[in-house]
């Protein structure tokens, strides 16, 4: 059963309470062994392989989202991010020794990583449970206590998150507090030990400006216009698939989606042609209609959804022509996969994050011509490449500064545990992920051990009387 203070009303008190118990915690979580991270991560897997159903239900009831994408993009990451943490920890945790140069002769050095503390974890909404327990599963494997905010924006999901950290944790070593930006504003002004922030770049300054205040350090997964390149070497079938899979699994609500494609005009007509097929065998499989599809998910909410509208507005009073999708039904927050060409440049879904099902197809003239375009705006939180000219990757690669690159993929990289995901600048900073994720929650603190008697400094030490004057 939950804790029923978890269920309370909290207020400034109660965090500041709740904060003070885990700093207690927290100082006995540096000595304890770490077979007890071990059996944390083991009982929050226990209890999420036990709950699929529940998960499933509670995301589906937030926005449609079909059972097997809540698997394949919410349960199953966590799943693996915990049995990727469970093999890997004893390693991840044990010292690293380091080489002495000569100047060090005589010593052993070694890094040792100890838990941050009391982490702050603030959560999204459009990978409700994945972007709340994912980090949290860093967190724990790190050996630290965790406040948790989801998104106030999906209900169902953020209460069944908080009854499942009042079934498995005590307070003192993980709680979470629903609620909207009151909620995390409070929350940040408490003196944390880091910050772990995923969600738009615009909030994530206010979450660095509060960290300031107390000198906290901070993860931010932010997000961005990720472009997807498709030069005239692209295999267009594969492609087009692979982008209809990313642009609009999620309903195109994905901090890692494709945001508009820049495409060599002899294969743009090909592309769009590939591409409507492909989302009609993805997500219309059975001729029913978009709308129907049961592999179809929702906008989360009316100010999205009339948010897109106004984008999609915007381009076709600026000249964009709508070639799939368009018809959009607001009592259902439906949008049919949405495609558009002969965007102008200054149309506002050119610089706005999309974040939903409707993809901008924009031609370029040359790769060079790409290469400006991308570093004209923010760096983005991804870059697809598809194609197989390596002068065009070798010249994207070496030219662009991204999150991250796919190269004749896109989104998958969020799932392999085994390289750094995040942003930078303006989508984001620190990494996350395996390893990564357990040292964005550990402090690296380097150990010098010197022989009695002796250290090369002594050559060195004062007075001086000229002596280093070669220096
Ligand atoms: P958001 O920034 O509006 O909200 C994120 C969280 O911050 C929520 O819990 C919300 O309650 C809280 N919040 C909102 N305003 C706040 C404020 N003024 N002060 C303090 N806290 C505040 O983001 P969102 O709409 O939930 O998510 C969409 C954004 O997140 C997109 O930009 C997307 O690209 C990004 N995102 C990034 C990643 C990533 O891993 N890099 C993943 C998912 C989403």
């Amino acid at each position: 059963m939950s804790d029923p203070n978890h269920q309370k009303e909290a207020s400034i008190d109660t965090y500041s309470e709740v904060f003070r118990k885990q700093r207690a915690k927290a100082l006995t979580l540096r000595t304890e062994r770490l077979n007890e991270r071990t059996k944390r991560l083991k009982k929050l897997q226990l209890w999420i392989e036990k709950n699929q159903k529940a998960i499933q239900d509670a995301v589906y009831r937030d926005f449609k989202k079909p059972a097997l994408e809540v698997n394949i993009t919410e349960i199953y990451p966590v799943l693996t991010e915990i049995k990727h943490a469970l093999l890997h920890l004893k390693n991840w945790a044990k010292p690293k020794k380091v080489d002495a140069p000569v100047s060090m002769l005589g010593t052993t050095s070694f890094i040792r990583y100890e838990p941050k503390g009391v982490c702050l974890i603030i959560a999204p909404w459009n990978f409700p449970f994945n972007l709340a327990v994912g980090p949290l599963v860093s967190a724990l494997a790190a050996g630290n206590t965790v406040i948790l905010k989801p998104s106030e924006m999906t209900r169902y999901t953020s209460e069944l998150i908080d009854s499942m950290i009042g079934d498995i944790f005590t307070e003192d070593e993980v709680r979470v507090f629903n609620g909207g930006v009151d909620v995390s504003q409070a929350l940040l002004q408490l003196p944390f030990d880091h910050i772990f922030f995923t969600g738009s770049p615009a909030v994530g300054k206010h979450v660095m400006r509060a960290a300031a205040e107390n000198l906290t350090s901070v993860t931010l997964e932010l997000g961005g216009k990720s472009p997807a390149i498709v030069d005239e070497t692209a295999n267009i079938k594969d492609t087009a698939e692979k982008i209809a899979w990313g642009k609009f699994i999620n309903n195109g609500q994905t901090c890692v989606a494709p945001d508009y494609v820049l495409i060599h005009p002899l294969v743009k007509g090909a592309f769009i042609d590939q591409l409507k097929l492909a989302s009609q065998r993805l997500f219309n499989h059975d001729g029913q209609g978009f709308q129907q599809s049961k592999d179809y998910a929702r906008i989360i909410n009316n100010n999205h959804f009339n948010r897109l509208d106004g984008l999609i507005k915007d381009a076709v009073e600026k000249g964009a022509n709508i070639v799939m999708g368009g018809n959009l039904v607001s009592e259902d927050r439906f949008i049919p996969p949405t495609v558009l060409t002969d965007v102008a440049e200054d149309a506002r879904i050119l610089e706005e994050e999309i974040f939903g099902p409707v993809l901008p197809v924009v031609e370029y003239s040359s790769i060079e011509d790409v290469i400006q375009t991308v570093n004209n705006k923010p760096k983005p939180l991804a870059l697809y490449y598809f194609g197989q000219s390596n002068k065009n990757k070798r010249a994207i690669l070496n030219a662009t500064s991204s999150g991250a690159v796919c190269i004749n993929e896109c989104v998958l990289h969020f799932n392999h545990p085994n390289l750094p995901f995040g942003g930078v600048n303006n989508s984001g900073m620190g990494k996350s992920h395996g390893w990564y994720g357990f040292l964005a929650f550990s402090n690296e603190k380097p150990v010098l051990r010197q022989r009695i008697g002796f250290t090369t400094t002594k050559t060195v030490y004062p007075p001086y009387n000229n002596r280093v004057k070669s220096i």
